[in-house]
């Protein structure tokens, strides 16, 4: 990844209104050349509005694009350096793999043998076999349609790529394949990769910077680890996933108490500038029965019920005081050694909880 402060694409109060609606509401950023970016955020958050303004299929209301120090708002789509993949993928059905990519190659004027030299680079970069170049796109299977989606859009060259939620319509397992797949192909084109996605998990694995988006405006941008360690809001924190959240308020130097009732907790915070907020605890750093003892904080309920989750199992603890069940996790191999319906105490330690504003 290159330095931020190169801004190869900087965004400076991007706002797009539909009447009185504000759909993007003064959008500041900068992404570097080679950047993975992704713009994540729940439906109506205005993701696509923003892409749609950067590849020129719509207008800012207010603001400026610059591309390399150009200013783009004014420039038409096809005349900007940028290229679009599609959830849809809006490959040519009745066209084969070969010329789906080597359609804009062809637009440029490129002779035959040019352009077929063009494509078998591009299908090898893509680990498309060269045979497939006669074979229609709608005999591929999702995976391989998105690489010719893929290598289709290098095919234009362009400086920047954005991705439309190209994966979300596919199941899981290839979801999960295509995402580390994409992060090898950014890493071998070294282009720069715009994505967009309601899933921060999608985000996380193949993200160099996220900026989190709600109601038309960015509310974190940060690696993958920052915003995961350090979300900087409850919106954030529970856009991760499930997370056991505690409206409370500063009770003394490092302690916070649970808003309308007693329990009283260690933080790790100086509280400084803190009066209320919320109290994040993940499920996966929470410790249950007798490893729970040794923590500073503690709390006791009853394991209501298990859910086996892959790797991990995950248990519903009902704590009286607590309108919300406790969500708890372990390792599959290291499970609770108690039983449903059982009184258990759970516990953490200061440093594994995040206060957060609302
Ligand atoms: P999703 O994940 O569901 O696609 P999104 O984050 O991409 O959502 P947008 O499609 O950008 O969200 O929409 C943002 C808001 O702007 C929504 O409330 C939407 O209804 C509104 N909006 C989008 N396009 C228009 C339009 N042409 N006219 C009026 N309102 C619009």
């Amino acid at each position: 990844m290159s330095d931020v402060n190169e801004s190869f694409l900087e965004l400076s109060g991007i706002t797009k209104r539909f009447g009185d609606f504000v759909a993007v509401d003064d959008i500041n950023l900068k992404i570097a050349e080679g950047e993975f970016f992704t713009l994540v955020g729940p439906s109506g958050s205005g993701k696509t509005t923003m892409i749609r303004m950067l590849v020129g299929m719509d207008q800012p209301s207010d603001g400026e694009m610059r591309l390399k120090g150009q200013v783009m708002n004014n420039l038409p789509a096809n005349k900007r350096p940028t290229c679009m993949v599609f959830q849809s993928l809006a490959l040519f059905p009745h066209k084969s793999v070969g010329e789906n990519i080597e359609f804009s190659i062809k637009i440029a004027g490129q002779d035959k043998a040019a352009r077929r030299t063009r494509v078998n680079q591009l299908m090898e970069q893509l680990r498309l076999p060269l045979s497939y170049y006669e074979k229609s796109v709608m005999q591929c299977s999702g995976g391989e349609r998105q690489r010719v989606a893929l290598a289709r859009a290098l095919a234009f060259d362009p400086d920047i790529l954005f991705f439309d939620e190209p994966l979300s319509a596919l199941d899981f397992r290839l979801r999960k394949a295509l995402e580390k797949e994409l992060k090898d192909i950014h890493r071998e084109t070294g282009k720069t990769f715009v994505y967009i996605t309601h899933s921060l998990e999608e985000a996380m694995v193949m993200s160099d910077r996220i900026a989190i988006m709600r109601q038309g405006r960015i509310v974190q941008v940060g690696t993958p680890h920052e915003i995961y360690n350090y979300p900087k809001n409850k919106f954030v924190a529970q856009f991760m996933g499930e997370v056991n959240t505690l409206a409370v308020k500063k009770s003394g130097k490092n302690k916070v108490k649970v808003v309308g009732g007693d329990d009283e907790f260690t933080v790790l915070d100086d509280l400084a500038d803190f009066t209320t907020g919320f109290l994040i605890i993940r499920p996966e750093i929470l410790k249950i029965g007798k490893a729970a003892a040794k923590m500073k904080n503690r709390i006791k309920g009853v394991a209501y019920n298990d859910y086996a989750l892959g790797s991990r199992v995950q248990y519903q603890i009902i704590i009286d005081q607590f309108e919300e069940h406790w969500l708890v996790e372990r390792l599959q191999d290291e499970p609770y050694e108690g039983r449903r319906g059982d009184m258990v105490e759970i516990g953490w330690q200061p440093a594994d909880s995040i206060l957060v504003s609302e």
